[in-house]
């Protein structure tokens, strides 16, 4: 029996592209979208069939890229495909990524009604100002009304993303963010600190001394006052970055990326979409047309690899347990088992990295619980990738 997968699906389409944004998506190229989607369901095809149509997967994301453009028509296409190819488990968790300017009642109801069970909604912000030098293509009114009509549709899971530490921003600015995100009544938030990423227009205005750059002591303050209000509100933080609405009888904690951070196999599908499975890494090709080419082209009977992945990385044992500690350890509540990860690797972590533990340990950047769990400590979250870098060769 194959190990079950989650699967992702890239949709690099979107209607206008964000000041911020280095993500693989292109504007201006959405008369390709019935073409992609075509070639989307021909790599699940392929995928398919390299698994004996036996693969069980537990969780379907699409992200992109704007997936809330595609008709609800084709979506229930590649669902019906991904069902015809995979054993798609109960109650797997499926989602996708909305902006909040793309989306109707009527659109959201289809969505609920083809299987969808979750969605994310681009929030970002909810001052005018920031929503404009962001580039974003909504109001806030747009995103009250966008969440409001996504419960009115069905949908009891719901996430938000939120951006902070933007140029110039006050706390007070970022108080009003999160408390008009939290008015919004959502089971989940996530919260981003604004990257400044190269070759996006952003970047050009802050290297020309257009906008500042944002402060990183700043940046830490409306991090932690953030986890306190969502923490007061109901929210229990369990990634740095992602917080979940507690609740007796559903688990509202995105299954989809618990995979990742456990460490565990994904199919990733599409334009620039990644993928981990069989213990090699792979990167599919960026371009659209580059992807709809070769797929076009290719065999899928008998294509050994799949015809778009451009990087193959095979990753090794040691790398693997590298990889789970990296990754694990963004799980701040359930860090890492040394009881899964010994049954895993045949190994326990506490002897493969036992100089990188006592290091962080003797600096009070982790902790073992119950004998079991290492984690984070609270002061190590803001440090995260500079605990994850001991892990790196
Ligand atoms: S909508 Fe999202 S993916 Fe598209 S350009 Fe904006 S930030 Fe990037």
């Amino acid at each position: 029996m194959n190990e079950a997968h989650s699967m992702y699906l890239h949709i690099p389409f979107c209607q206008k592209r964000c000041s911020y944004c280095d993500f693989n998506t292109f504007s201006g190229l959405n008369h390709l979208i019935p073409t992609y989607i075509h070639q989307l369901k021909r790599e699940i095809s392929f995928y398919g069939k390299q698994f004996a149509n036996d693969l069980p997967v537990k969780t379907i994301f699409f992200g992109g890229g704007t997936p809330s453009l595609i008709e609800g028509k084709l979506f229930k296409s590649i669902l019906e495909k991904i069902s015809d190819n995979f054993c798609v488990v109960a109650n797997a968790e499926i989602s996708l990524e909305a902006n909040p300017g793309t989306v109707t009642l009527e659109y959201l109801q289809n969505l609920l009604e083809i299987g969808f069970n979750r969605i994310s909604f681009g929030l970002q912000t909810s001052n005018p100002l920031y929503l404009k030098l962001l580039g974003r293509i909504h109001d806030h009114y747009q995103s009250i009304q966008a969440i409001q009509w996504a419960k009115q549709a069905g949908f009891s899971n719901i996430n938000l993303d939120l951006i902070y530490a933007l140029p110039g921003q006050t706390i007070d600015d970022w108080k009003r963010t999160l408390e008009d995100g939290l008015n919004l009544s959502t089971q989940h938030i996530s919260l981003y600190s604004l990257g400044i990423e190269e070759n996006t227009p952003l970047h050009d205005w802050v290297e020309k001394g257009m906008v500042e750059n944002p402060d990183s002591d700043l940046a830490a303050e409306m991090y932690e006052w953030a986890d306190q209000l969502l923490v007061e509100n109901g929210f229990a933080c369990y990634e740095i970055s992602n917080y979940y609405k507690v609740d007796e009888i559903t688990d509202y904690r995105c299954q989809h990326n618990l995979q990742y951070w456990r460490n565990q196999p994904y199919l990733g599908l599409g334009a620039g979409a990644h993928g981990f499975s069989n213990g090699v890494r792979y990167e599919n090709v960026n371009g659209i047309m580059e992807y709809i080419n070769l797929q076009k082209g290719a065999s899928l009977s008998s294509a050994l690899n799949s015809p778009v992945a451009k990087i193959l990385t095979e990753v090794d044992s040691f790398t693997a347990m590298q990889e789970t500690m990296m990754v694990g350890l963004r799980l701040v509540s359930e860090g890492v088992s040394i009881l899964e990860f010994s049954k895993r690797f045949s190994a326990s972590p506490l002897e493969i990295f036992a100089k990188e533990i006592d290091f962080l340990m003797k600096n009070q950047l982790l902790e073992i619980v119950d004998g079991d769990i290492i984690r984070l400590t609270k002061n190590a979250r803001l440090l995260g990738n500079q605990v994850f870098m001991q892990f790196v060769d």
